[in-house]
């Protein structure tokens, strides 16, 4: 569902990717890490569409994202880290906005606004003004406005980002069950725990090259220290790599 092909982006003469690999198929909760400044947010905004690669290619399900644009974004969503919307509106009509985009018509939109608004906890903010609501509650609001049209490819730039433990683990089992439904997702994150939790596979990001890519339990029986977490791997395979 998500094919990446010697990715491959320089800045100048800095080189941030290099000749990324990566294939995930339909369904996998795939989760990529990496120390700051190792390429995460480059890949992930090629893979999206918002910028040009130096080299290679990226196909979401089997639609080249350059050629065929139009036909990879209406499969896939994307939430970046700090999600932008129009302030002035309310969650309610910013839903009606996103699904108006994707053409959805108008009883599917209320069925599935009202879907997303309870299993997001977000009806007793429907009516106020974006602007004036919470870090966790824009969040929240991010990823509902970014599943109204169901899409195949779902891809998130650090899911965790403001939420309570409350709304953390309603986050969590979303996004699990749904790519246990079928949904591929794509996450990055500093956060091990929650890689660890939820991720089928996980690959490791430093300088723009992949230094690890497996299960966790393939990534552990590298080690030979029985019940490594994946904190240790991680800091290990970096260590490693400098
Ligand atoms: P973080 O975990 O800190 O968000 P990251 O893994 O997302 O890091 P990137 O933001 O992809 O890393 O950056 C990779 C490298 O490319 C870094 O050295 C960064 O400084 C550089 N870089 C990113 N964007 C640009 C740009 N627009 N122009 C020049 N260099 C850039």
């Amino acid at each position: 569902m998500i094919e990446l092909d010697n990715l491959t982006m320089h800045y100048g003469d800095l080189k941030a990717l290099q000749g990324l690999n990566l294939h995930i198929p339909q369904g996998e909760f795939f989760a990529l890490l990496g120390p700051n400044g190792a390429g995460k947010t480059t890949a992930i905004k090629l893979l999206t569409g918002l910028m040009q690669p130096t080299a290679g290619a990226v196909r979401v399900c089997g639609h080249d994202i350059y050629a065929d644009p139009m036909a990879a974004k209406a499969v896939m969503g994307y939430v970046p880290d700090v999600a932008v919307f129009y302030e002035k509106l309310t969650p309610h009509e910013f839903m009606h906005f996103i699904a108006a985009l994707y053409e959805m018509n108008e009883a599917k939109t209320r069925e599935s606004t009202a879907d997303l608004f309870t299993r997001f906890d977000l009806h007793r903010h429907a009516g106020q003004r974006i602007e004036n609501l919470s870090h966790g509650t824009r969040q929240r609001l991010a990823i509902a406005s970014t599943l109204l049209h169901e899409p195949k490819v779902f891809v998130i730039d650090e899911p965790m980002v403001g939420l309570d433990p409350v709304h953390a683990r309603t986050v969590k089992q979303e996004l699990k069950a749904r790519s246990q439904a079928g949904m591929t997702i794509l996450m990055t994150t500093h956060l091990l725990n929650i890689a660890e939790e939820l991720a089928d596979r996980i690959g490791i990001l430093h300088e723009g090259k992949l230094i690890a890519l497996g299960t966790l339990a393939e990534l552990k029986s590298r080690f030979e220290r029985e019940g490594a977490k994946l904190e240790e791997i991680f800091l290990q395979m970096v260590a490693a790599a400098e």
